[in-house]
């Protein structure tokens, strides 16, 4: 039995109920259940909040936000195998976790969830980064979310946290910086995983802020940053003609040198230069 909460250890689980690790899934497992509760740990006070995670597979995540104390666990898991095992966490925690069988990408969780609502997962890379970009391009801000505690493979987290100037910088980090603050706040080894991936990973924690860094409309940031990084290495005159005829006196007119390139421009340019392409 394991100390935090009296089930058995996971490797137990993943014998008992055949969970051998699909690729086609993503499926790198967290075995370690004093690690699991540290990554809890690091979403927040959980107390008063209702915890959505995606893909729990045999439930290493899900048993440390418990054993933290999250008022509800949501859970989407993709892969019908699992569920069993996840019908035993349940059991222990009676009325504090629900867990929905089916695609992360389709299923509207909202229903189920009740404010201050966190999103805490060790996601599947093969659907981290759509996730991510659903979650913080929703119709409305503030977001359904207070925060978001997610591990990625360490290549992406570096890209949602990067700065102007280094070569992770671009449309991810203007995306999550612009309306959040993320933090990698743990990194971790292949070794903390079953199997072990083949790359470093880390877990970014971003916090949704109130409003707007800076003023934008959000289809035009996105289509002026989208543009911009198409073409990285170019000139913004050249690299953003395709958005204006006078793109060149919209660039002087934001305080953006026409002669910059995309990967030196901060957000608060990006965001002066889309408010001045809407008011041309
Ligand atoms: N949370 C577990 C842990 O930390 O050990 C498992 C993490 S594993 C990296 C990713 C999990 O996401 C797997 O259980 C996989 O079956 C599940 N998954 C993959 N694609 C999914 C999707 N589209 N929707 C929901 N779950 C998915």
């Amino acid at each position: 039995m394991s100390g935090i909460d009296n089930l058995p250890p996971l490797r137990a689980v993943i014998a008992t109920h055949g969970l051998a690790a699909k690729k086609s899934l993503g499926q790198n497992f967290l075995l370690d259940l004093n690690l699991t509760a540290k990554i809890a740990r690091l979403a927040g006070d959980l107390r008063h909040a209702d915890v959505l995670e995606i893909g729990p597979g045999p439930g290493g995540l899900t048993r440390g936000l418990l054993a933290e104390g999250a008022r509800k666990v949501l859970a989407i898991e993709k892969d019908p195998r699992c569920l069993p095992a996840l019908a035993e966490i349940a059991a222990r925690y009676p009325g504090r976790l629900q867990v929905i069988g089916g695609d992360a990408l389709t299923v509207n969780p909202l229903a189920h969830l009740t404010p201050p609502i966190k999103i805490a997962a060790n996601l599947p890379y093969n659907v981290g980064t759509e996730l991510l970009v659903r979650w913080l391009t929703p119709p409305d801000w503030p977001p359904f979310w207070d925060s978001l505690t997610l591990m990625f493979q360490k290549e992406v987290a570096d890209r949602i946290t990067a700065r102007p100037g280094s070569k992770a910088y671009g449309r991810l980090a203007l995306l999550a910086q612009w309306r959040s603050d993320p933090r990698i706040v743990l990194e971790l080894p292949p070794e903390a995983f079953s199997p072990p991936p083949k790359v470093h990973s880390a877990v970014v924690h971003l916090t949704a802020l109130p409003a707007p860094r800076f003023p934008a409309d959000p289809a035009t940031l996105n289509r002026v940053v989208g543009t911009a990084f198409n073409q990285r290495r170019k000139m913004l005159r050249s690299a953003l003609k395709s958005l204006h005829p006078a793109i060149e006196d919209i660039l002087t007119s934001a305080g953006v040198s026409p002669t910059e390139r995309a990967e030196q421009v901060g957000l608060e340019a990006f965001c002066a230069l889309a408010r001045a392409l809407d008011a041309a």
